[in-house]
């Protein structure tokens, strides 16, 4: 199996070498990941420039490894163009939760959603965070078990994992949790008095069960299987007289 391996929050982040050392036990992996940080890009394709990758500057162990002058999706454009019969796209593990809503603001999500664009299975990886940067040694053995539960499973194309920040090995299957979101504009000033604004995320402290959200409050790894379409099923059925 050859699988690439992604993320958004560039490639010094101790996530990605994680995740690459976990996936390495399914066959060969090459890294190619942004050279700087690029959380909450989305989708975004670099179009107006060129993108160029380097050798990485550090090292991940018997792997190819590259930094790419571009987004989560160009690292996967560029990846997948490069090496020939990319089975796989992993990407991660976000530091900071994918939940609900974030979906559409993800990178990380993201770059698995352009490794289906392309006909590639992809699978995003978060870890939730508290006061305290995610220990990823303890977090190994999670991030193992659920590449177990998902790498092998063909049928699913898109797939957003989540992990609790001190996860107690349970996993479950989950919707995404659309109900609530938590983006927020906040007005500041700058120390010259002139406003400026975060447009910043705030926790949600409701969920409804069975959701990513709640499975992540409880301890447990969600994982959220996903697609593509966005079209609005009832709608197309009214006006079109046809059945999903
Ligand atoms: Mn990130």
């Amino acid at each position: 199996m050859k699988i690439l391996v992604t993320n958004d929050d560039g490639i010094y982040s101790p996530g990605l070498s994680c995740l690459a050392k976990c996936a390495a036990e399914y066959g060969e992996v090459i890294v190619m990941a942004p050279d700087v940080e690029q959380s909450s890009m989305g989708q975004a394709i670099t179009s107006a420039k060129p993108i160029t990758y380097k050798t990485s500057p550090i090292h991940f162990e018997g792997m190819k490894a590259f930094r790419v002058s571009g987004t989560p999706a160009d690292c996967v454009a560029l990846g997948t163009h490069l090496f020939e019969d990319i089975d796989l796209v992993l990407s991660g593990i976000n530091i900071g939760s994918n939940l609900g809503n974030s979906a559409w603001h993800s990178g990380t999500l993201s770059a698995a959603r352009q490794a289906v664009l392309f006909g590639i299975r992809g699978i995003a990886l978060s870890v939730s965070v508290g006061e305290d940067e995610p220990d990823f040694d303890a977090l190994e053995p999670y991030v193992k078990a659920a590449l177990q539960e998902t790498v092998k499973e063909h049928e699913m194309e898109l797939l957003n994992i989540n992990f609790p920040r001190h996860p107690q090995g349970d996993i479950v299957w989950t919707c995404q949790s659309i109900r609530h979101y938590d983006g927020k504009v906040i007005q500041q000033q700058d120390p010259m008095g002139r406003d400026h604004y975060w447009f910043t995320v705030f926790p949600i402290e409701e969920v409804e069960e069975g959701t990513d959200r709640w499975a992540v409050k409880n301890g447990k790894t969600s994982i959220t299987p996903m697609i593509l379409d966005l079209t609005n099923n009832r709608i197309w059925e009214n006006k079109t007289g046809n059945k999903i």
